[in-house]
């Protein structure tokens, strides 16, 4: 009789046991489930010049807010901004650097050169020798002025031939090329736009409902790269309020924030 009793209870504390710890276990793996799908997302932030010796205010701005946030950001560093800029400028790039932003390759003059009276982009249109040697020219700027080695390209206006391939090959060291739009073959890791989802509906005017549609539809993709221009937001009150609800909102999504290298790295480790 003693031991049937001991039994009854004995079974009754496993039972009960089961009751609490099984949906805690199934609730526990839905949630890892659930973050594991929300993807990593790459801010791609265009277009710092030197201007008068200081830092944009869009840019200042922004990376004050990204650091509040704990957010992780990128900077597209123009090199022909390193020729004249002030020692407050450098330093400027230097901080945001060691706080973990990615300063970025993103040409050397931004510019539209004239070739047999058509207008060309940097990197679209010119020759291989020129493309290398704008490649090369701010890869020194940045070795030299900031110590810094950038290890991810994207093209102004993201205009690219098959010659930016053929010169990023010269570069060892530039890992990683973001929103490569032309079919040529490269060795560089591929970051692409999603058209769909950027941080700006049309260009320089972010637009959080527009945004969120797009996410809501490729919330699914393993890395979002979104491209902004900072000093733009600057023009208009709710433009930078705006990319604010947007980093706000994929705060909450609890999407991993990263940059083009870190997940470079993060995508080699694994493979
Ligand atoms: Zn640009």
């Amino acid at each position: 009789m003693k031991n049937s009793k001991i039994d009854v209870r004995y079974i009754a504390v496993i039972i009960l046991f089961l009751i609490l710890i099984f949906p805690l276990s199934c609730s526990n793996q839905k949630l890892m489930v659930e973050k594991e799908s929300k993807p990593f997302v790459i801010l791609k932030l265009d277009d710092l010049w030197n201007k008068n010796d200081v830092v944009h205010s869009g840019w200042r701005e922004v990376m004050a807010f990204l650091n509040e946030e704990k957010v992780v950001g990128t900077i597209g560093l123009i090199g022909e901004s390193l020729e004249g800029g002030s020692e407050a400028y450098y330093q400027w790039i230097k901080d945001r650097h060691r706080e973990g932003h990615e300063i970025w390759h993103h040409g050397f003059c931004h510019c539209k050169p004239i070739i047999d009276d058509v207008e060309k982009r940097e990197f679209r249109g010119t020759s291989f020798e020129y493309q290398l040697r704008q490649l090369y020219k701010t890869q020194k700027l940045a070795q030299d002025k900031l110590g810094i080695v950038l290890r991810s390209f994207g093209a102004p206006y993201n205009a690219v031939d098959e010659f930016t391939a053929f010169a990023l090959k010269e570069i060892p060291e530039i890992k990683v090329w973001m929103y490569k739009e032309s079919a040529f073959p490269t060795d560089k890791f591929l970051l692409d736009r999603i058209p769909e989802v950027n941080i700006e509906y049309p260009v320089h005017q972010p637009d959080f409902e527009k945004f969120k549609a797009g996410y809501v539809q490729h919330s699914t993709e393993p890395v979002l790269i979104i491209q902004g221009h900072p000093r733009s937001w600057v023009e208009k009150p709710n433009r930078m309020e705006e990319f604010k609800k947007i980093i706000r909102f994929l705060q909450e999504e609890k999407v991993t924030f990263t940059t083009p290298y870190l997940f470079y790295m993060h995508h080699k480790g694994k493979s």
